[in-house]
């Protein structure tokens, strides 16, 4: 007898290019999820560039990647902020974040003496590239 070789070929396999509702239930679950268009790809055994054309033919919503959000967040300086109507003539007006937006914000720190900025800004701004790629402070 040959029962199991029969039912092998029986079995109802959908091949894994083929969208059925379940695949494209799973497919948008993983969006939501926020997982990366690859990552989607190798959860549903397909290409990423598979995942990225049913996604657009889906007409799903872009989402905001939370890795990058994380990562912003960290890079984001703690202490005091000092925005312009806190910053006096002796803090170091060196900016910081984009400007116009709630995360701009300036450095603070005592400035050194005729200079808007603290030691360790100055030492940025007042940076020449000679021409053998040393850098030189001219402060
Ligand atoms: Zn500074």
């Amino acid at each position: 007898m040959t029962d199991e070789t029969m039912t092998a070929s029986t079995l109802p396999q959908a091949p894994l290019h083929e969208w059925t509702p379940e695949r494209i239930a799973a497919l948008i679950a993983l969006w939501n999820e926020g997982l990366t268009t690859s990552q989607m790809g190798l959860r549903l055994g397909i290409t990423k560039n598979a995942v990225v054309g049913k996604v657009h033919r889906l007409g799903l919503p872009k989402r905001q990647s939370p890795i990058r959000k994380v990562a912003a967040r960290e890079e984001k300086p703690m202490g005091e902020v000092i925005k312009l109507d806190k910053l006096t003539g002796d803090m170091c007006c060196w900016p910081d974040g984009e400007p116009g937006t709630d995360e701009f914000r300036f450095c603070g720190k005592k400035s050194v003496a005729d200079k808007p900025y603290c030691a360790d800004h100055c030492r940025r701004a007042y940076v020449r590239v000679t021409k053998d790629g040393r850098k030189i402070a001219v402060a």
